[in-house]
């Protein structure tokens, strides 16, 4: 819980971009491990090793502004003569765009106020794009950091406040969000339900598997979802960025394999959404030192 005067992470004013109850939830404990967190995760795996910095690049920087009473990380610091430029990774499906988020440019712009309060001077900022192998420039003009601090200030009211803000009204944001489990944006609002998890969506890159008693094999480049032995959906590997288990349904083997290799995560979740664990794929197609020999 943090306090309202304490400083806040930048993680957490980005949570207000996106939306203000997802704010409200998190620092009110109902933190989540989603897929998004893994794959976000993933992302920063190269980078999240301060002990990896070198002269021109310090890798994995704590930074703070005591002035805005906001704290953050910032994955990478190029040195360049007199200045600095920033870069942020991030995860984006390979089949989607690469495309700078208001959510980023905030947190570009709320890193760079760090830094030059530091006494650094930014020279740049960018987001490197780790699927795409990709830098997108971002260009923090006074106009963003002004944006990016009013977006602190509406996190500090939204965490003082004693109820959380409603849930946003048929947005599709609330499919891609990572705390729906817990928010049920649609039974508190006390609406019938129209949104559902879909087996395979075709703008989504997450798989969602929801049928009890179902099994997923693959055979011919394809994910087949089968049920008391018909088959009762498929979809091609190449449209399956990471799969989400709900429940009682059995991956085969190959499958589980297959998605690793892919460096795809798997998440299993309880029926009702609550995440067990999930798969952790190496970050190159041989692994790691194998450990056992036969
Ligand atoms: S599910 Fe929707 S309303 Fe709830 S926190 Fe997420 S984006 Fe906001």
């Amino acid at each position: 819980m943090v306090a309202e005067n304490d400083s806040l992470p930048i993680s957490l004013v980005l949570h207000t971009v996106f939306c203000p109850r997802r704010t409200w939830l998190e620092i009110n404990g109902e933190n989540t491990d989603t897929y998004q967190m893994q794959a976000g995760h993933s992302a920063h795996r190269k980078v999240d090793d301060p002990k990896t910095s070198r002269s021109e690049q310090i890798r994995s920087l704590d930074v703070r502004s005591s002035t805005m009473g906001i704290h953050g990380r910032i994955d990478v610091i190029e040195n360049k003569n007199d200045s600095v430029r920033i870069v942020e990774y991030k995860a984006t499906p390979v089949k989607l765009k690469p495309i700078v988020t208001e959510a980023n440019k905030v947190q570009l712009a709320l890193q760079q106020i760090c830094l030059e309060e530091s006494g650094f001077e930014v020279d740049q900022a960018a987001v490197r794009f780790v699927d795409h192998n990709k830098n997108v420039i971002v260009e923090i003009d006074d106009a963003t950091k002004q944006h990016a601090i009013s977006i602190v200030r509406d996190t500090r009211e939204i965490i003082s406040a004693s109820e959380a803000p409603l849930p946003l009204e048929d947005d599709k944001r609330c499919s891609r969000c990572s705390h729906i489990d817990v928010c049920l944006p649609d039974e508190r609002r006390g609406e019938p339900i129209a949104r559902r998890i879909n087996a395979s969506d075709p703008d989504g890159q997450v798989l969602h598997l929801t049928e009890q008693g179902s099994r997923a094999s693959t055979r011919a480049g394809r994910l087949i979802v089968s049920h008391q032995g018909e088959k009762s959906g498929e979809v091609p590997l190449e449209r399956v960025h990471g799969v989400v288990v709900h429940g009682n349904i059995d991956l085969s083997g190959a499958l589980i394999r297959e998605l690793l290799w892919r460096n795809q995560v798997i998440v299993w979740c309880s029926s009702t959404g609550r995440v067990y664990g999930w798969s952790q794929p190496t970050d190159g197609p041989n692994g790691p030192l194998a450990l056992i020999s036969v």
